[in-house]
């Protein structure tokens, strides 16, 4: 055995002069651990403080290994698992829809809606009228009606979820026509083609990756046809020499082939985003009238909503899908189905530019926004309030963006700053550019205020 201190006989008195794990134990570094934990627990954390340490005396280290310090490790390595894994995070990128950041907030109505279906017992597979089993998937179809106009609607886990389902169950076994334009990847490895093949659809791409008629969807249409399916591009744009069918001219093709006409709009916008200076986003309300079999979207881009994926459409291409095997497998869970519920009220009551999260920010007029960061600034006592761009984010709207103003700071050593912002408890996540953090205030909640001007008073407080 080599010993790279060199004497074994030095190394063994080193391990012998250890503290014992009681001595540890008896440190008053612990004493509120003691009183918290289970002592098992930390009698674990000080043997596992105490391995550390004979392992760096045999690799020859000439730290000492006093009990107070062993203690001290001991105790913040126990504090460490009481650091939930998910944390709230303030978000001052100025990305409205962050995937990264957990996407869309919910509303007050929502988060209140969510943790009452959480904490106690609900109706969610009971019917209330006659006193037996019921259906988890009954439960928006009214609201679904009442907003989009579709015969009948369902919500699964997510939007993914929800085009897999859509291929598995109608489509397998049998060929989906798809542009060329539209056979993307949404992010996260999500690739139409892959998951058309997974849920066993064989695709048949038509067109070019710029320009696809109606026509070319009809000449691919064979017997073996299942159905059109139209995917928003999401996160990406093509500009220029670009050509696309109308909903309502693949509706005529299907009509004339006998096939199902499916739509995937990602986002699940309900409102119209013209009126805040966006492109047109598509809604699903527009896909169904316009003819749509099956319209998929997403409950938490610009629905505002929580984790989910809605499916909407003619009853008979959505009323097969509730007794389908893998309804159970893409199930929605009932504090996502409660928040969506009430998410969905919001645009029923007409005033979601006001209470649902992400459209309030989107909705926010640039005054505001520098106001706010002037208030930043002024109690941080640095930086600039520069005029910028917030984009929307989460594969809607690409490249679409609303004029703010940031707050700029420069700083000697910005990724290290933005670095300590993210180590906080509350987290506060900048944008760098060059030798700047730039901080947005547009997606920063009403209420944190407080908890950002403390990050930075004391980053900047810090030497750097
Ligand atoms: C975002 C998106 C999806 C995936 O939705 P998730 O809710 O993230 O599963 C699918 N299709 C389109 C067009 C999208 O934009």
């Amino acid at each position: 055995m080599s010993n790279p201190s060199g004497n074994p006989a030095d190394l063994s008195h080193k391990l012998r002069s250890l503290p014992s794990v009681d001595r540890v134990l008896s440190e008053p570094a612990l004493s509120a651990a003691l009183a918290q934990w289970p002592r098992p627990r930390v009698v674990d954390a000080v043997r596992a403080e105490l391995d550390i340490a004979r392992a760096l005396l045999g690799n020859g280290t000439d730290a000492a290994f006093a009990p107070a310090d062993l203690a001290e490790s001991a105790g913040a390595a126990l504090n460490q698992q009481l650091q939930p894994s998910l944390r709230r995070t303030i978000n001052a990128t100025g990305v409205v829809i962050h995937t990264n950041l957990g996407r869309a907030p919910v509303s007050d109505a929502a988060a209140r809606a969510m943790s009452e279906a959480a904490a106690g017992y609900s109706n969610l597979e009971y019917d209330l009228d006659a006193g037996e089993r019921g259906s988890r998937a009954n439960h928006l179809e009214a609201l679904l009606q009442a907003l989009t106009g579709a015969e009948a609607g369902i919500a699964v886990n997510n939007n993914a979820a929800a085009l897999y389902f859509a291929m598995a169950a109608h489509c397998a076994g049998r060929e989906v026509i798809v542009s060329r334009g539209q056979a993307v990847e949404i992010g996260g490895g999500f690739r139409i083609p892959d998951v058309l093949r997974d849920a066993g659809a064989t695709l048949v791409e038509v067109g070019t990756t710029n320009r696809t008629r109606a026509a070319d969807y009809a000449a691919a249409e064979t017997e073996h046809t299942a159905a059109i399916l139209r995917v928003h591009s999401s996160n990406f744009r093509i500009v220029g020499f670009t050509e696309e069918p109308t909903l309502a001219e693949l509706r005529q093709v299907a009509d004339d082939a006998g096939i199902m006409l499916i739509d995937d709009i990602g986002s699940g916008c309900l409102l119209d985003t013209r009126q805040f200076g966006l492109a047109e986003e598509p809604r699903p309300q527009d896909s169904i009238e316009a003819g749509a079999d099956l319209v998929l979207f997403s409950g938490d881009k610009l629905l505002g909503g929580p984790q989910a994926g809605l499916i909407i459409g003619n009853r008979d291409a959505v009323d097969p899908l509730r007794s389908h095997p893998l309804m159970r497998v893409l199930r929605l869970d009932k504090a996502a189905i409660a928040g969506l519920g009430a998410t969905l009220q919001h645009y029923l009551l007409g005033e979601a530019v006001k209470t649902v999260p992400i459209w309030r920010m989107i909705a926010a007029e640039p005054e505001q926004l520098q106001e706010r960061a002037a208030q930043w600034r002024s109690a941080v006592g640095a930086g600039d309030i520069e005029a910028a761009e917030s984009a929307i984010g989460g594969g809607s709207l690409p490249a679409e963006t609303r004029p703010t103003f940031v707050w700029a700071l420069t700083h000697s050593h910005p990724t290290n700053a933005a670095r300590l912002l993210r180590e906080r408890g509350i987290p506060v996540i900048a944008r760098v550019e060059h030798d700047r953090l730039i901080l947005d205030p547009r997606t920063v909640l009403p209420g944190e205020d407080a908890d950002l001007i403390a990050a930075l008073q004391e980053l900047l407080g810090a030497p750097a």
